[in-house]
Protein backbone atom coordinates (compact mmCIF):
# COMPACT_ATOMS: atom_id res chain seq x y z
CA UNK A 1 0.00 0.00 0.00
CA UNK A 2 1.17 3.12 -1.15
CA UNK A 3 0.08 6.79 -0.20
CA UNK A 4 0.23 9.38 -2.98
CA UNK A 5 -2.46 11.19 -1.56
CA UNK A 6 -2.89 11.82 2.66
CA UNK A 7 -5.09 9.62 4.29
CA UNK A 8 -6.09 11.81 6.96
CA UNK A 9 -6.70 15.64 4.74
CA UNK A 10 -6.91 14.09 0.97
CA UNK A 11 -4.05 16.51 -0.17
CA UNK A 12 -1.15 15.79 -2.56
CA UNK A 13 1.40 14.32 -0.73
CA UNK A 14 5.26 15.29 -1.26
CA UNK A 15 8.49 13.51 -0.57
CA UNK A 16 11.42 13.87 2.08
CA UNK A 17 14.15 12.06 3.43
CA UNK A 18 13.34 11.24 6.82
CA UNK A 19 16.40 9.20 8.94
CA UNK A 20 17.71 6.47 6.76
CA UNK A 21 14.28 6.01 4.56
CA UNK A 22 14.32 8.51 1.21
CA UNK A 23 11.54 9.42 -0.75
CA UNK A 24 9.08 8.91 2.31
CA UNK A 25 5.54 10.03 1.15
CA UNK A 26 4.87 13.15 3.54
CA UNK A 27 1.92 15.69 4.18
CA UNK A 28 2.92 18.87 4.29
CA UNK A 29 -0.47 20.03 6.02
CA UNK A 30 -0.81 16.96 8.67
CA UNK A 31 3.23 17.16 9.18
CA UNK A 32 2.66 13.54 8.86
CA UNK A 33 4.79 10.91 6.88
CA UNK A 34 2.80 7.83 5.27
CA UNK A 35 5.29 4.58 4.99
CA UNK A 36 4.28 2.29 2.43
CA UNK A 37 3.38 -0.99 4.29
CA UNK A 38 2.12 -4.53 3.14
CA UNK A 39 -1.52 -5.59 4.20
CA UNK A 40 -1.19 -8.53 6.65
CA UNK A 41 -3.37 -11.40 7.04
CA UNK A 42 -3.18 -14.83 9.00
CA UNK A 43 -2.87 -18.15 7.42
CA UNK A 44 -3.70 -21.51 9.72
CA UNK A 45 -2.68 -24.59 8.84
CA UNK A 46 -5.08 -26.97 10.67
CA UNK A 47 -4.03 -29.72 12.55
CA UNK A 48 -5.74 -32.17 14.96
CA UNK A 49 -4.31 -34.25 18.16
CA UNK A 50 -3.08 -37.12 15.33
CA UNK A 51 -1.36 -35.21 13.33
CA UNK A 52 -4.31 -35.08 10.56
CA UNK A 53 -4.47 -32.25 8.09
CA UNK A 54 -7.73 -29.68 7.74
CA UNK A 55 -7.86 -28.19 4.46
CA UNK A 56 -10.32 -26.10 2.68
CA UNK A 57 -11.48 -25.37 -1.11
CA UNK A 58 -11.92 -22.30 -1.81
CA UNK A 59 -13.11 -22.48 -6.03
CA UNK A 60 -12.97 -18.37 -6.18
CA UNK A 61 -9.18 -18.65 -5.44
CA UNK A 62 -8.04 -22.29 -6.17
CA UNK A 63 -9.90 -25.03 -8.23
CA UNK A 64 -7.32 -27.80 -8.25
CA UNK A 65 -5.42 -27.74 -4.80
CA UNK A 66 -6.47 -27.68 -1.37
CA UNK A 67 -5.92 -24.47 1.18
CA UNK A 68 -5.41 -22.85 4.25
CA UNK A 69 -7.80 -20.64 6.10
CA UNK A 70 -6.63 -17.32 5.67
CA UNK A 71 -8.22 -14.27 6.88
CA UNK A 72 -7.75 -10.73 7.75
CA UNK A 73 -7.27 -9.94 11.64
CA UNK A 74 -9.66 -7.05 12.34
CA UNK A 75 -8.72 -4.07 13.92
CA UNK A 76 -7.42 -4.06 17.37
CA UNK A 77 -7.75 -8.00 17.40
CA UNK A 78 -4.53 -10.15 18.16
CA UNK A 79 -3.59 -12.32 15.25
CA UNK A 80 -3.87 -15.08 17.31
CA UNK A 81 -7.10 -14.63 17.98
CA UNK A 82 -7.78 -13.88 14.51
CA UNK A 83 -6.47 -17.65 13.73
CA UNK A 84 -9.20 -19.02 16.22
CA UNK A 85 -12.00 -16.96 14.56
CA UNK A 86 -11.14 -17.62 11.22
CA UNK A 87 -10.84 -21.28 11.38
CA UNK A 88 -13.87 -21.81 14.10
CA UNK A 89 -16.28 -19.05 11.41
CA UNK A 90 -14.79 -21.15 8.14
CA UNK A 91 -14.48 -25.23 9.41
CA UNK A 92 -16.69 -25.08 12.67
CA UNK A 93 -13.58 -26.05 14.70
CA UNK A 94 -12.91 -24.90 17.90
CA UNK A 95 -8.88 -24.00 18.06
CA UNK A 96 -7.10 -25.36 21.10
CA UNK A 97 -3.34 -23.81 20.69
CA UNK A 98 -2.19 -21.87 17.94
CA UNK A 99 1.90 -21.41 17.53
CA UNK A 100 3.54 -18.99 15.21
CA UNK A 101 5.16 -20.47 12.53
CA UNK A 102 6.39 -17.61 10.38
CA UNK A 103 6.03 -14.82 8.04
CA UNK A 104 5.34 -15.10 4.03
CA UNK A 105 5.33 -12.70 1.52
CA UNK A 106 2.44 -12.93 -0.83
CA UNK A 107 3.64 -11.07 -4.15
CA UNK A 108 0.15 -11.10 -5.92
CA UNK A 109 -1.54 -9.62 -3.51
CA UNK A 110 1.16 -7.03 -1.96
CA UNK A 111 0.44 -8.91 1.81
CA UNK A 112 2.46 -10.64 4.26
CA UNK A 113 0.71 -13.99 5.83
CA UNK A 114 1.49 -14.92 8.91
CA UNK A 115 1.71 -18.73 9.39
CA UNK A 116 0.60 -20.51 12.36
CA UNK A 117 -0.34 -24.39 12.90
CA UNK A 118 -3.60 -24.58 15.01
CA UNK A 119 -4.28 -26.83 17.01
CA UNK A 120 -8.03 -28.26 16.99
CA UNK A 121 -9.72 -31.52 18.31
CA UNK A 122 -10.69 -34.02 15.46
CA UNK A 123 -14.25 -33.09 14.71
CA UNK A 124 -16.91 -32.55 12.31
CA UNK A 125 -16.95 -29.68 9.61
CA UNK A 126 -19.47 -27.23 9.74
CA UNK A 127 -18.18 -24.97 7.19
CA UNK A 128 -18.90 -21.09 5.96
CA UNK A 129 -20.51 -20.15 2.75
CA UNK A 130 -17.31 -18.51 2.16
CA UNK A 131 -15.93 -22.65 1.87
CA UNK A 132 -16.78 -24.97 -0.62
CA UNK A 133 -15.72 -28.18 1.04
CA UNK A 134 -13.03 -29.03 4.10
CA UNK A 135 -11.24 -32.21 4.11
CA UNK A 136 -9.22 -33.89 6.95
CA UNK A 137 -6.02 -35.50 5.32
CA UNK A 138 -3.56 -38.36 7.01
CA UNK A 139 -0.02 -36.99 7.70
CA UNK A 140 1.19 -38.65 4.80
CA UNK A 141 -1.61 -37.66 2.73
CA UNK A 142 -1.60 -34.09 3.33
CA UNK A 143 1.04 -32.68 1.01
CA UNK A 144 -0.04 -33.68 -2.06
CA UNK A 145 -3.22 -31.89 -1.32
CA UNK A 146 -1.83 -28.74 -1.62
CA UNK A 147 -0.50 -26.43 -4.40
CA UNK A 148 3.56 -26.55 -4.92
CA UNK A 149 5.16 -23.35 -4.19
CA UNK A 150 1.84 -21.73 -2.56
CA UNK A 151 2.14 -20.17 0.80
CA UNK A 152 0.33 -22.81 2.39
CA UNK A 153 2.92 -25.49 1.15
CA UNK A 154 5.36 -23.57 2.38
CA UNK A 155 4.34 -23.13 5.54
CA UNK A 156 2.87 -26.84 5.53
CA UNK A 157 6.71 -27.55 5.23
CA UNK A 158 8.11 -25.00 7.53
CA UNK A 159 6.21 -27.25 10.34
CA UNK A 160 6.71 -30.61 9.66
CA UNK A 161 10.61 -29.80 9.08
CA UNK A 162 10.89 -27.92 11.75
CA UNK A 163 13.79 -28.68 13.32
CA UNK A 164 13.55 -29.88 17.01
CA UNK A 165 16.97 -29.61 18.34
CA UNK A 166 18.34 -30.92 21.69
CA UNK A 167 19.59 -28.22 23.83
CA UNK A 168 23.18 -27.71 24.07
CA UNK A 169 24.21 -30.01 27.35
CA UNK A 170 22.02 -32.69 26.57
CA UNK A 171 22.75 -36.29 26.93
CA UNK A 172 19.79 -37.33 25.00
CA UNK A 173 19.57 -39.60 21.81
CA UNK A 174 19.09 -37.65 18.44
CA UNK A 175 15.86 -38.84 17.83
CA UNK A 176 13.20 -36.74 17.64
CA UNK A 177 10.00 -37.56 15.57
CA UNK A 178 9.32 -34.45 12.84
CA UNK A 179 5.82 -33.96 14.36
CA UNK A 180 7.16 -33.81 17.78
CA UNK A 181 4.46 -31.11 18.02
CA UNK A 182 5.03 -27.17 18.46
CA UNK A 183 1.90 -27.37 20.72
CA UNK A 184 3.19 -27.23 24.92
CA UNK A 185 0.10 -29.33 25.21
CA UNK A 186 0.32 -32.70 22.88
CA UNK A 187 2.47 -34.63 25.62
CA UNK A 188 2.93 -37.49 24.31
CA UNK A 189 6.59 -37.30 25.43
CA UNK A 190 8.33 -36.89 21.80
CA UNK A 191 11.70 -37.38 23.21
CA UNK A 192 13.50 -41.02 23.24
CA UNK A 193 15.78 -41.16 25.40
CA UNK A 194 17.80 -44.06 27.23
CA UNK A 195 17.83 -44.30 31.07
CA UNK A 196 21.18 -45.24 32.81
CA UNK A 197 22.83 -44.78 36.33
CA UNK A 198 24.03 -41.28 35.12
CA UNK A 199 20.03 -40.26 34.22
CA UNK A 200 17.13 -39.40 36.27
CA UNK A 201 13.33 -39.66 35.10
CA UNK A 202 9.97 -38.84 36.62
CA UNK A 203 6.55 -38.34 35.52
CA UNK A 204 6.85 -35.62 33.13
CA UNK A 205 10.46 -34.75 33.49
CA UNK A 206 14.45 -35.93 33.12
CA UNK A 207 17.37 -35.12 34.44
CA UNK A 208 20.54 -35.90 31.96
CA UNK A 209 24.30 -34.97 32.50
CA UNK A 210 25.36 -31.46 30.53
CA UNK A 211 27.79 -32.33 27.44
CA UNK A 212 29.28 -29.95 24.97
CA UNK A 213 28.52 -29.88 21.54
CA UNK A 214 30.10 -33.27 20.89
CA UNK A 215 27.84 -34.67 23.37
CA UNK A 216 31.12 -35.03 25.77
CA UNK A 217 30.04 -34.56 29.66
CA UNK A 218 32.52 -32.21 30.95
CA UNK A 219 35.18 -32.88 32.95
CA UNK A 220 37.54 -29.67 33.06
CA UNK A 221 34.69 -27.38 33.69
CA UNK A 222 31.49 -27.10 34.47
CA UNK A 223 31.81 -30.66 36.34
CA UNK A 224 29.12 -32.47 37.65
CA UNK A 225 26.68 -30.07 35.59
CA UNK A 226 23.20 -31.65 34.78
CA UNK A 227 20.21 -30.57 33.27
CA UNK A 228 16.67 -30.90 34.16
CA UNK A 229 14.45 -31.20 30.51
CA UNK A 230 10.65 -31.79 30.18
CA UNK A 231 9.50 -34.94 28.27
CA UNK A 232 7.49 -32.87 25.84
CA UNK A 233 8.79 -30.63 23.50
CA UNK A 234 8.21 -27.35 26.01
CA UNK A 235 9.69 -24.05 24.49
CA UNK A 236 10.40 -22.15 27.37
CA UNK A 237 10.05 -22.48 31.28
CA UNK A 238 7.15 -19.70 30.89
CA UNK A 239 5.68 -22.94 28.87
CA UNK A 240 5.79 -25.17 31.49
CA UNK A 241 3.09 -26.61 32.60
CA UNK A 242 1.99 -26.73 37.02
CA UNK A 243 2.63 -30.62 36.73
CA UNK A 244 5.88 -29.80 34.77
CA UNK A 245 6.89 -27.20 37.13
CA UNK A 246 6.43 -29.63 40.19
CA UNK A 247 8.47 -32.13 38.73
CA UNK A 248 11.74 -30.24 37.65
CA UNK A 249 11.13 -29.72 41.74
CA UNK A 250 11.19 -32.85 42.20
CA UNK A 251 14.16 -33.45 40.34
CA UNK A 252 16.02 -30.99 41.50
CA UNK A 253 15.98 -32.27 44.77
CA UNK A 254 16.96 -35.63 43.49
CA UNK A 255 19.88 -34.29 41.65
CA UNK A 256 21.01 -32.45 44.49
CA UNK A 257 21.20 -35.46 46.38
CA UNK A 258 23.17 -37.29 43.58
CA UNK A 259 25.85 -34.36 43.34
CA UNK A 260 26.13 -34.05 46.96
CA UNK A 261 27.02 -37.67 47.32
CA UNK A 262 28.94 -37.60 44.15
CA UNK A 263 30.83 -34.31 44.11
CA UNK A 264 30.38 -32.71 47.37
CA UNK A 265 29.95 -28.94 46.11
CA UNK A 266 30.52 -25.90 47.55
CA UNK A 267 27.68 -24.20 46.03
CA UNK A 268 25.31 -24.36 42.88
CA UNK A 269 24.02 -22.12 40.50
CA UNK A 270 20.94 -22.87 38.93
CA UNK A 271 19.30 -21.09 35.87
CA UNK A 272 17.37 -21.24 32.65
CA UNK A 273 18.10 -19.17 29.45
CA UNK A 274 15.04 -17.81 27.92
CA UNK A 275 15.67 -16.66 24.12
CA UNK A 276 17.64 -16.24 22.04
CA UNK A 277 19.23 -12.55 23.38
CA UNK A 278 19.58 -14.22 26.76
CA UNK A 279 21.75 -17.12 25.49
CA UNK A 280 19.31 -20.34 25.32
CA UNK A 281 20.21 -22.36 22.04
CA UNK A 282 18.00 -24.61 21.69
CA UNK A 283 14.30 -24.21 21.28
CA UNK A 284 13.77 -26.40 24.59
CA UNK A 285 13.11 -25.48 27.54
CA UNK A 286 16.36 -26.86 30.08
CA UNK A 287 17.25 -25.97 33.25
CA UNK A 288 21.10 -25.82 34.30
CA UNK A 289 22.75 -27.19 37.46
CA UNK A 290 25.78 -26.44 38.12
CA UNK A 291 27.62 -27.25 40.85
CA UNK A 292 30.42 -24.71 41.80
CA UNK A 293 34.00 -25.58 43.74
CA UNK A 294 35.25 -23.27 46.15
CA UNK A 295 38.93 -23.52 44.30
CA UNK A 296 37.93 -22.80 40.58
CA UNK A 297 38.98 -19.35 39.44
CA UNK A 298 35.58 -17.72 39.36
CA UNK A 299 34.42 -18.96 43.28
CA UNK A 300 32.50 -15.81 44.68
CA UNK A 301 31.24 -15.52 40.96
CA UNK A 302 26.84 -15.39 40.54
CA UNK A 303 25.03 -15.89 37.35
CA UNK A 304 24.67 -11.93 37.53
CA UNK A 305 28.96 -11.40 37.13
CA UNK A 306 28.88 -10.62 33.51
CA UNK A 307 25.92 -9.15 32.92
CA UNK A 308 26.82 -6.16 35.44
CA UNK A 309 29.74 -5.35 34.05
CA UNK A 310 29.61 -2.06 32.56
CA UNK A 311 30.88 -3.44 29.56
CA UNK A 312 27.28 -4.65 29.61
CA UNK A 313 25.52 -0.86 29.86
CA UNK A 314 22.91 -0.47 27.17
CA UNK A 315 23.66 2.27 24.77
ZN1 LIG B 1 -2.75 15.51 5.38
Amino acid sequence: MKFTFCPNCGNKNTKRNLGDDANVPYCETCQKPWFPFSYTCVLALVIDENSNFAFIRQSYINTCSYIGIAGYPNPEEPYEEAVKREVLEETGLAVNHVQYIGSYYHEKRDMIMLGFAAQVSHGEFKISKEVDAAKWFAPHEAESALGQGTIIHKLYKDYVNRKISLPEGTALDKTVPSHASVFPKQREAPLKYSLNKEKFENDSVIGVPSTDENGNVYDKTLIGSYVIIPKSHVPTPFDLSAKEWHDTKTMLDTLKKQLDEKYNPDGYNIGWNVGHIAGQTAPYAHLHIIPRYKDEPFAGKGIRHWLKKPENTRP
